[in-house]
């Protein structure tokens, strides 16, 4: 088989740091037989045992903050303190499962008419996980910190890029006393991994990603009738209503958006405003834009990062260049950088018809989209005229109007006054084309174990 290496390259400079080799077909149905062969006594371990593992891992990467920081940064770009916030977060969700597992997956009674009954939680097996490089080391932990409460062992496919993010975690479980198996990092390219769903030893799958890869997968697990959850892109409407403190919905818009140099499902990447106000809120979005420091996202001081890759980077410009074809207007930014990097400027775009690929597709970087609306059902008509559904916000003062508006959105998660955010109590999916299922909260737990019915009379 001819495969390229997997190469960590710096977005920041371009330059190479280090190559790994793509395990071959032997080595990765060994690791599969491994975490089957780990299932058999990890499943019958107790709550407690578990939860101090996952106790364990949590206190060593909050240990280990900087350096794990650091390495997210070298490897995928983001600034070093979206970087540290997020091992930090990917900290609380292992203690969040470690301690509520027990509570969440106690037998439940069940009301019956004659007789008792009740459901047993049990785990499946070995769960097949593949993940993006946007947030290395939470997307891991989203996925593993639940399936590993509930009893599962998981193999863990990230993203190319982010190749010593992930064998880092890796190390981190068998340092806080994983037992041998239970969690695997592979190393293989996200096309071939299609062959691995329909292992007899894989009984499930968890994707975050491209609607391409997820699409791909699912129709691989659902040949073999495997659950998947697919957790995909997301186009979020951030509406603004006609009450709101306009500085404050313009900061949160504009933070929002350069958020991981816009590189984040959940981004607001469609800002719908009021048309009476589109004037003045554009001239604060550009206000904001100038105070924008783009750079090193080693440095403290930066506040916009390079993208993840060079072709990331180019992919954005063939996205704002086929809008600029198609009549929208640049307002601001629209091109690389002239500099060493991975980098896009910061760009502002109006003007956006449903006749152009931007009104329609996810961009994935620092671009700034910007709509305005006559009547709230028009906002809510542009919220909704795109094929994705994962998160939104409603700004607005009168809280119940808001409630209202975010009733009407079609997505799995609508914030009020905040742009969708992530904590390990709240649960985190889409619906339409973002997918289906949850990590996170209590319903992340349910999503990969059998919710066996016991009939005791
Ligand atoms: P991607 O290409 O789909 O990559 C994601 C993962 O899937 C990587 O591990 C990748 O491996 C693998 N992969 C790629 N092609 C595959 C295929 N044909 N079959 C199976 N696996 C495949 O995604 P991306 O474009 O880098 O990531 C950004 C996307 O993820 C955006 O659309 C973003 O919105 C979405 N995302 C969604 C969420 C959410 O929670 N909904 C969170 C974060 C990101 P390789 O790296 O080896 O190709």
């Amino acid at each position: 088989k001819q495969t390229s290496n997997i190469k960590t390259v710096n977005p920041y400079n371009n330059e190479l740091v280090k190559e790994f080799v793509p395990m071959t077909d032997i080595e990765l149905a060994a690791i599969i037989d491994k975490a089957d062969k780990a299932f058999a006594s990890w499943k019958n371990q107790s709550f407690e045992e578990r939860a101090k593992v996952m106790h364990k891992v949590a206190s060593l990467m909050r240990e280990r903050k900087e350096e794990l920081g650091k390495l997210a940064t070298l490897e995928m770009g983001k600034l070093i303190s979206e970087s540290i916030y997020e091992v930090e977060l990917s900290a609380d969700i292992f203690d969040y499962y470690a301690d509520k597992a027990a509570e969440l997956l106690a037998d439940k009674p069940l009301e019956v008419k004659n007789g008792e009954a009740f459901i047993s939680y049990e785990p499946i097996g070995t769960i097949l996980s593949i993940q993006p490089w946007n947030f290395p080391y939470y997307q891991i932990t989203r996925s593993a910190a639940s399936n590993l409460m509930a009893g599962n062992t998981m193999v863990l496919k990230h993203a190319s890029n982010v190749p010593q993010c992930a064998q880092l975690m890796e190390d981190l479980f068998i340092e806080a006393g994983l037992p041998d198996g239970v969690y695997n990092n592979i190393f293989i390219p996200g096309k071939e991994i299609k062959s691995l769903v329909s292992n007899p030893k894989i009984k499930a799958v968890s994707l975050t990603g491209s609607e391409l890869a997820g699409t791909s997968i699912a129709s691989a697990a659902g040949a073999k009738a495997k659950k998947v959850t697919l957790e995909l892109g997301g186009s979020d409407p951030f509406i603004v209503l006609d009450d709101v403190d306009i500085d404050l919905a313009v900061k949160t818009a504009v933070d929002g958006r350069m958020w991981n140099a816009g590189q984040v499902c959940v981004s607001p990447k469609r800002v719908i405003v009021p048309e009476k106000m589109k004037a003045a809120f554009l001239g604060k979005v550009k206000d904001v834009f100038a105070t924008l420091k783009v750079g090193d996202p080693m440095d403290k001081e930066t506040n916009v990062a390079p993208l993840s890759t060079e072709a990331a980077a180019n992919d954005v410009i063939a996205q704002i260049n086929k809008a600029a074809q198609q009549n929208a207007t640049i307002v601001l930014g629209g091109k690389r950088m002239d500099r060493k990097g991975a980098f896009v400027e910061p760009t502002i775009i109006t003007d956006i018809t449903s006749e152009m690929d931007a009104f329609h597709k996810e961009i994935f970087g620092p671009v700034f989209m910007l709509y305005s609306y006559k009547d709230i059902d028009e906002a809510i008509s542009i919220a909704n005229a795109t094929k994705f559904g994962l998160g939104g916000t409603v700004f607005g003062n009168n809280i119940k109007k808001a409630v209202e508006v975010a009733r009407k959105i079609d997505t799995g998660m609508v914030y009020i006054n905040h742009v969708t955010g992530i904590a390990p109590e709240l649960p985190f999916g889409g619906t339409k084309n973002s997918g289906f299922g949850r990590e996170q909260a209590p319903m992340g737990i349910y999503e990969f174990v059998n919710e066996k019915l016991i009939r005791t009379t």
